[in-house]
Parts: structure tokens; sequence; C-alpha cells
């Protein structure tokens, strides 16, 4: 079913209709060594293989010794030997003893409590140790992190540097991780020119093709930027059915509003599907989803803080579901410090900037900047600021959900 919107589809079901999209076409999965695993989707759970520390060892530099010996202000304690971090717990420790041990060192069989390095004083073979040294101190304990078998990491998730350094630390090599959709990056127009060549009159510098990139780039894809594409409808179907054939998404900017030149929808009609063309946001309204050989498709507008505003949003929303990325991304929201304004019903995307406030709340002031076209204000901008459905007046001090834009944080 073809599902084309004259005044815009709801954005809430424009959303559900990517991810619905994207739940059918889930990518499937590879076992990727770890270094190549930052930045994508863990596909399936992990249960620790060993605990976490895997035995009982120091957190200080310090001596290790029994609790039940202390008594007193001061304990004197006779130094029996040494044990650093990466040596096994070869020597146990009799009464009235105790080692000098490093940060990480196995615990002597027997001791139970590490007094710092500071609070102590050595006297030839003795240990002068503080008697207030409480029971277990300084001391991490095998599984207190994880235990054997424990479900520590989960399908759906993001591996995040921590995640993947956890299962570094568990001694997983490789982990099972989502494909990440191969993507063919387009744009085009006539009046596109590479940056670093001569503008003549009439045109423009290709802004856009850098602007998606790094967006994808930062949602830790490796898109491919195809040649810029001019304004004709076979080379258009040319090179579109060709990429389509080959990877797994293609985005274009550009060519989808209702101009002359805008080939893209009556292209996709005749050659692929359209899911919905048109949503109901500022910017962004041109917006089309759709399918063409085996790749999904998204046709983002040509305005830059168009192709912000649909990328962060529905393209964001179709690369995670296709990785099968469960937990939702955090939200964020902040008060505005100067009111805005809108009459028309489309959930809009303002641009902002963010400020932490002493009193604990995030503030964010709007742009004065209108226009999608304006680059300067989206280069400023940090978040773009989410205005919800209907005309509304927002006084200063409204709560507002706010999209961070990649890199700015
Ligand atoms: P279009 O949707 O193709 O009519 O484009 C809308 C506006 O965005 C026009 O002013 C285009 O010149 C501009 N535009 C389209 N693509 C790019 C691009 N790659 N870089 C900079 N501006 C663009
Ligand atoms: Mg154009």
């Amino acid at each position: 079913m073809t599902t084309e919107f004259p005044t815009g589809l709801p954005f809430d079901e424009a959303l559900a209709i990517v991810r619905e999209v994207a739940g059918r076409h889930r990518l499937g999965e590879e076992t990727l060594p770890l270094a190549r695993c930052h930045g994508r989707v863990l596909a399936q759970d992990v249960h620790a293989p060993i605990a976490l520390p895997p035995f009982d060892n120091s957190a200080m530099d310090g001596f290790a010794f029994r609790h039940a010996d202390l008594h007193g202000a001061e304990t004197a304690l006779r130094l029996a030997g040494e044990q650093f971090a990466g040596s096994a717990q070869d020597r146990a420790l009799g009464p009235g003893e105790c080692v000098r041990i490093t940060t990480g060192a196995p615990l002597p069989p027997g001791a139970d409590t590490v007094a710092i390095k500071e609070r102590c004083r050595v006297e030839g073979e003795r240990v002068l140790v503080p008697g207030d040294t409480p029971a277990g101190a300084n001391v991490r304990r095998a599984g207190e992190d994880a235990s054997a078998g424990e479900h520590v990491l989960r399908a759906g998730e993001a591996l995040t540097p921590a995640r993947v350094s956890l299962a570094a630390a568990l001694g997983l090599a490789a982990l099972p991780a989502a494909r990440r959709p191969t993507v063919a990056v387009f744009t085009t127009g006539d009046e596109l020119v590479e940056p670093g060549l001569p503008l003549p009159p009439g045109r423009i510098y290709d802004s856009n093709r850098e602007l998606l990139m790094g967006l994808l780039r930062a949602d830790g894809l490796e898109p491919t930027a195809w040649p810029r594409l001019p304004d004709d409808p076979a080379r258009l179907a040319t090179m579109l059915c060709d990429a389509a054939a080959h990877f797994d998404l293609v985005v274009t900017c550009g060519a989808v509003s209702a101009g002359e030149k805008d080939h893209i929808p009556a292209l996709l009609r005749r050659l692929g599907r359209i899911h919905f063309w048109k949503v109901r946001m500022k910017p962004g309204m041109p917006l089309l989803f759709g399918a063409l050989e085996q790749a999904r498709f998204l046709g983002l507008p040509g305005n830059p803080v168009s192709v912000l505003a649909t990328w962060l949003t529905l393209g964001r929303a179709l690369v995670d579901g296709l990785q099968g990325r469960a937990a939702p991304r955090p939200r964020l929201y902040a008060r505005l410090t100067a009111p805005v304004e809108k009459a028309h019903p489309r959930r809009e995307f303002l641009r902002g900037r963010l400020q932490g406030a002493a009193d604990g709340s995030l503030k964010v002031a709007p742009s004065g900047a209108t226009g999608s076209h304006r680059l300067c204000a989206a280069a400023e901008a940090d978040v773009l600021i989410v205005v919800p459905e209907g005309p509304q007046r927002c006084a200063a001090g409204t709560v507002l959900e706010v999209l961070p834009l990649p890199g700015a944080f």
C-alpha cells in the first residue's frame, strides 16, 4: 500500500512505521573481535564465564593482615613477605604477620584486611598498623562485580566502550554483534558544487554530504558517499537502483519535495515502494521512506536543518531497528530560557544551546534564527528543541525535549 499524505503523516505514526519496517528487516549477526565491536549492537545475551574480580585482591598499596590480630591504637606485625600484582597467592599468612601488597595483587590466604601504606610505619622487619583499620578494609572480594554465570550484557544493548571493556575483563575475545547496515549516501541537485572548486553563478557548495556522512558516522555507521546526482530522472534511477541492489540502506538528500525537479517520489512509486511520504514535522516535512530493490530507502529533504531533524529522529530509529537496538536512547528535557511560538500544527525542531544550571536543571536557549537553510545557526547549536504538535506558545520556563547534536557533548 502506498501511503502518501498531502498534509503529512503524524510524526508518531511515521515513527511507528519506521520501527515496524525495521523490525521486519532485522539484519543478521556476526561474531566480531572486540576491537570491531565498538558502537555495534550486541546480538546475544552474555553471561560471565568467570567471576569479577576473579580472586580477592587489594584495592590499595599497603599491608595485608588478619583483622583479628589488631589490638590497641597501633599493632606491630611481622613483615613476612611481599605480594605484587600478577603473582600467584603462593604464601599463606600466619598469625601476627603481614605482607607488603600492591593494588590488584591477590590477597594471601589468611589475610582479610589491607591498611594503606601511608597510614603504616615500617621499622625494619616490623610494620606498625593503625588499630582503627576496619575489618575487610581495602579488599575487593572475588565476584563482587559479577559472579560466574551472571547475566552481564543483554542482547539489543549498544556496545559502549565500558561494555566492550567488560567483555575483555571477562576474557572474551569476540562478541556476537548485529550486522551494521551498509549505507549509500547521495546528495542531489544541479546546483551543487564540490567544495574546493570555483563557484559558478547560481550554484552552491554541497554541504549536506559532510553533514550526512558525519551524522551517520557518529551513529557508528560506515557510510559510502556515492557520486553527487544531477536532477535527471534517468541518471537518478540508474544510480539509485545500482546502490539499492548492493546496500542495506540508501539515503538521499534533496529532490523529495513537490518541485519540478523533485524526481525521487515518482521514481520510488515507479520502481520501488513508498511506506510514507511527508511527515507532519518542521523542518523535514517532505521526508520519504520506502524501499528500492533490496534496500530500505530514506529520502531526506535538502535543507540542512531538515537533514538534522529527520536523521536524528526517523533515520536513527531506522538504523537502530535494523540492528535490533532494544534499549531506548536516553531522553533529555530542558527548560526554555526564552519563549517560542508556532502557528502551524506540526512538530517543530528548533536549534538551541543547552546549559547546565546550578539548581540541577537543564536550560536551553532557542536560536533566534528561523529557516531550515540557516547553517550558521545549526553550527552554533548543540541540541534540537522539540516543540510538540499543535499551534502554541511555549513560555520561558516550559520544559521541552531536546535532542543532542552528535559530537556536541
Ligand atoms: P530540494 O529539496 O532538492 O529542493 O532542496 C531544498 C534546498 O536544500 C534547496 O535550497 C537546495 O539547494 C538545498 N540543498 C539540497 N541539497 C543540498 C546539499 N547537498 N547541500 C546544500 N544544500 C542543499
Ligand atoms: Mg534539489
